[in-house]
């Protein structure tokens, strides 16, 4: 139906607002015209939230729904996340997304007095301690002494529960070769003598650091390796040690099908999860700081490559966690 355009606009005002709209839509001429084009552009608008909401929403609100899980962040460097300011902030957002409890790491002594005042102040934090593979030439035996006056610090109680992360990465070679396997070596030993688990840092020293660690052996306390980047015939070496795997934000990116194919072939008892905080935060994260709470996006991933329920991922590897660590 096609009115005259006065017709439609008694007055001077709506006259002109229809003119404005004409401007841009010549074909509108009438009401019905009109109605069409606020309902089509309602229908593009509505089609163009759908597709931008979930994306926006993920990056804004990792957990809009808090779910039913129990999973424990065993790798993240709560120090280096806005510390002190941020740190309640952080974790309260990690328990939305079900992270209960994350372990803090040490990179060296430093660090890992930070961890451990974390530990002490948080019910659902826990330290480790330990001198980085990048760190090693400051691995004196007066740090090493220092880190195991640390460990049995009795107003800690239990809460420093592991040793590390120490290791070998040939990739930024921050210290020679020869400094990174003698501190790797010494605190291995430390850490037996401590009666505390290893957690390993291994960077393209593969060879290396089983080669270490069988020298080193056995550890009656087990250990994980953190971040793993290895294979399937890597896995099932380190697994023979009696270590765990621990499964990083990246196996949720589309290129890291090595890993992928990792967690589809290696039983579930023998897996961790970690965010490594504030590095390799999982998709849809990625390039921007990690946090615990971004954790819940690795343990979907870990499901989806297992063909498993989000709940089976949690309760098993957060069992792992807590037997490694002898968390309460
Ligand atoms: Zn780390």
């Amino acid at each position: 139906m096609q009115l005259p355009l006065l017709r439609l606009c008694p007055n001077r005002k709506q006259f002109y607002c229809f003119r404005v709209v004409r401007k841009y839509r010549p074909n509108v001429n009438s009401v019905c015209d009109l109605l069409q084009e606020i309902i089509l552009l309602s229908l593009y608008c509505s089609i163009i939230l759908l597709l931008v909401y979930p994306v926006m929403s993920s990056k804004l609100f990792p957990c809009a729904n808090t779910p039913d899980v129990f999973l424990i962040d065993t790798h993240c460097h709560l120090d280096m996340l806005s510390y002190p300011q941020e740190t309640s902030k952080i974790l309260s957002e990690a328990m939305k997304c079900g992270i209960g409890q994350v372990v803090s790491i040490g990179i060296d002594y430093a660090s890992s007095c930070i961890a451990a005042k974390l530990a002490a102040g948080y019910n659902n934090v826990f330290a480790t301690i330990g001198i980085h593979p990048h760190a090693a030439e400051s691995a004196t035996e007066r740090e090493l002494q220092k880190l195991a006056s640390l460990a049995k610090d009795a107003t800690l109680g239990k809460k420093v529960v592991a040793f590390g992360e120490i290791g070998l990465d040939y990739v930024k070679k921050y210290a020679s070769k020869n400094a990174q396997q003698d501190a790797f070596e010494r605190q291995l030993d430390l850490a037996k003598k401590l009666e505390l688990p290893v957690i390993i840092h291994d960077r393209d020293a593969h060879e290396d650091t089983l080669r270490l660690l069988r020298s080193h052996g056995p550890f009656p306390r087990g250990g994980v390796m953190h971040c793993f980047s290895g294979d399937i015939a890597f896995a099932e070496k380190i697994i023979d040690l009696g270590f765990f795997l621990s499964i990083p934000g990246v196996v949720t990116f589309t290129k890291a099908t090595v890993l992928q194919e990792v967690v589809c072939t290696i039983d579930l008892k023998n897996l961790l999860l970690e965010t490594d905080s504030p590095f390799l935060a999982p998709s849809p994260f990625r390039g921007r700081p990690n946090q615990p709470a971004y954790m819940l996006y690795t343990a979907k991933k870990v499901a989806e490559l297992k063909k498993i329920s989000l709940q089976e991922v949690a309760q098993k590897t957060s069992a792992n966690a807590a037997a490694l660590f002898r968390l309460e």
